[in-house]
């Protein structure tokens, strides 16, 4: 069996660490040092600004010329960190014979410690290590955990520090004790502690300590979370760890499912996507079920496509839940507008095209006759358009109407940000029978200006824009990124 490396994690304050290099690397150990508290010592015939500046502060001691074992004396660890290979052998060398632990940097073999990838959280750390051979790995777990953890779990860390000494004392016993840190840390401290809210938690902790029963039973909260388009990468960290949380998840059919797959595996996920005509029933019942659900004390999210203000009724939900006095939160999410701009290459307000972005929507087979048309058809501003794929002709005829020209480039993007995006491409004139040539279909977003001929150029993601109509009846094809190059070419 191969043996393990030990982790540890070492008390270094006003200990001397040597440190054998002047340039980035030996910097950034040094700062990592004296951060822990240690006294730190830099052998080097040439030190960085920043190192220099240090020494000339008497933060570190600087010890001029090249490496002799007797840098080490009083030492009690010591990193190489030269771009000499030989010297940092030298240093490992006599760091072995005086047993000062070695530290050389991107040389496993010739360290007799590993200085680990960590997560830091106030005075939480996750140290991690590939075993020293594979530290990209380590790096990345590292990047991985980071979205895991919020500064709360420092404070939480803080906290449980500075009452150890009464909770010990309330709970002699290692068994109740456990028991009292399970209800801790289930009950409303960690989420009261992420919103910043110190003095409550440290009241709730008060109220915890001395209360044996287990936690009184939560009052069931709901966040309102965007979920952005699709691509799961797009959700803010914010939004995962509230998912991560949730006993229950409504989500709109909009939310991806590769969002879906972030939630707890045992949260209870309902669907409550609206079909066209029975909105207000279904509106309602969302009401019901955030009311249901927080109402028995459980933590509800409210995941919605995009952003939960932009076009998603959040507000309304909201409005239902302050008048029956259950707590709520909202984290933002990118909206459709946003990401299909940013997935098509389309720069919204490129100062060249556009002054301003209007943000519209439109069920224009309703209310076409309602909007400000006038305003809608000016220059040198960018629509991004919200709606079915049904109103384009209405639209097309009430732009050109009020004055924009049937020239203004304009771009359709089908299922933005996922693996299937589409984007259609031409004027104003034609957007329909464009639309119509490609059969685009819901969820699709329209973007009418300049800046939307720059899709062209600038497009990066999934196939190319599709910019003529094509010479066959696609409605009879499965859309994949080879017909829709066939199309366009
Ligand atoms: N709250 C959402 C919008 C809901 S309205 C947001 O902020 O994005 C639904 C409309 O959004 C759709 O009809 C479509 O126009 C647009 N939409 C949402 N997701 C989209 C996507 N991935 N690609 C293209 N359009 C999208």
């Amino acid at each position: 069996m191969t043996s393990l490396l030990f982790p540890l994690f070492a008390d270094l304050r006003e200990r001397l660490v040597l440190v054998v290099g002047g340039g980035a690397v030996a910097q950034r150990k040094a700062a990592a040092l004296l951060e822990a508290g240690a006294r730190v010592r830099v052998g080097a015939p040439e030190l960085s600004a920043t190192l220099a500046a240090w020494a000339g502060q008497g933060r570190i001691e600087h010890l001029s010329g090249s490496f002799v074992p007797e840098w080490l004396e009083g030492a009690w660890l010591a990193i190489a960190a030269t771009d000499d290979a030989a010297v940092n052998r030298a240093v490992a060398d006599a760091g072995l014979a005086q047993r000062v632990w070695v530290n050389v940097v991107d040389d496993v073999d010739a360290s007799s410690f590993h200085v680990p990838a960590r997560v830091e959280r106030g005075p939480v750390q996750i140290a991690i290590s590939s075993g020293g051979g594979a530290p990209m790995l380590a790096r990345h777990l590292r990047e991985t955990l980071e979205t895991q953890f919020d500064e709360s779990l420092g404070a939480l860390a803080t906290l449980l520090t500075r009452e150890r000494a009464r909770i010990r004392k309330h709970y002699p016993d290692m068994g109740l004790r456990r028991r009292f840190f399970d209800r801790v840390l289930s009950g409303p401290i960690p989420s009261l502690l992420r919103e910043g809210r110190i003095d409550e938690a440290q009241r709730a902790f008060g109220v915890a300590l001395i209360d044996d029963k287990p936690a009184t039973p939560q009052a069931g909260a709901v966040a309102l979370v965007g979920a952005g388009p699709g691509d799961a990468g797009l959700m803010t960290l914010r939004g995962l760890r509230v998912l991560n949380e949730a006993d229950v998840i409504l989500h709109d059919r909009l939310v991806s499912a590769d969002v879906l797959r972030l939630a707890r595996r045992d949260a209870e996920l309902i669907e409550v996507g609206k079909q066209a005509g029975n909105h207000h029933t279904t509106q309602d019942r969302i009401h019901e079920l955030m009311l249901e659900h927080a109402r028995a004390g459980k933590r509800v999210v409210r995941l919605k496509g995009g952003d939960p203000f932009v076009f998603g009724r959040g507000g309304e939900e909201l409005e239902v839940l302050a008048d029956a006095g259950i707590a709520f939160e909202v984290v933002p999410g990118i909206t459709a507008a946003l990401a299909c701009a940013a997935y098509a290459g389309i720069p919204l307000t490129h100062r060249e095209h556009a002054q301003s972005l209007r943000v519209v929507t439109a069920h224009l087979k309703d209310s076409a006759d309602a909007l400000d048309w006038q305003s809608l058809a000016q220059e040198k501003q960018t629509l991004a358009v919200y709606m079915g794929v049904s109103g384009l002709d209405v639209l097309r005829d009430k732009l050109i109407e009020h004055g924009r020209a049937a020239s203004t480039p304009f771009a359709l993007i089908e299922n933005g940000s996922h693996r299937e995006q589409r984007v259609v491409t031409g004027t104003l004139a034609d957007l329909a029978e464009r639309a119509r040539a490609h059969n685009v279909q819901s969820p699709a977003l329209l973007i009418v200006g300049e800046v939307a001929a720059l899709a062209t150029r600038l497009h990066w993601f999934g196939a190319a824009p599709l910019t003529d109509v094509p010479a066959f009846d696609t409605h009879t094809f499965e859309i994949s990124s080879d017909t829709a190059f066939a199309a366009a070419a």
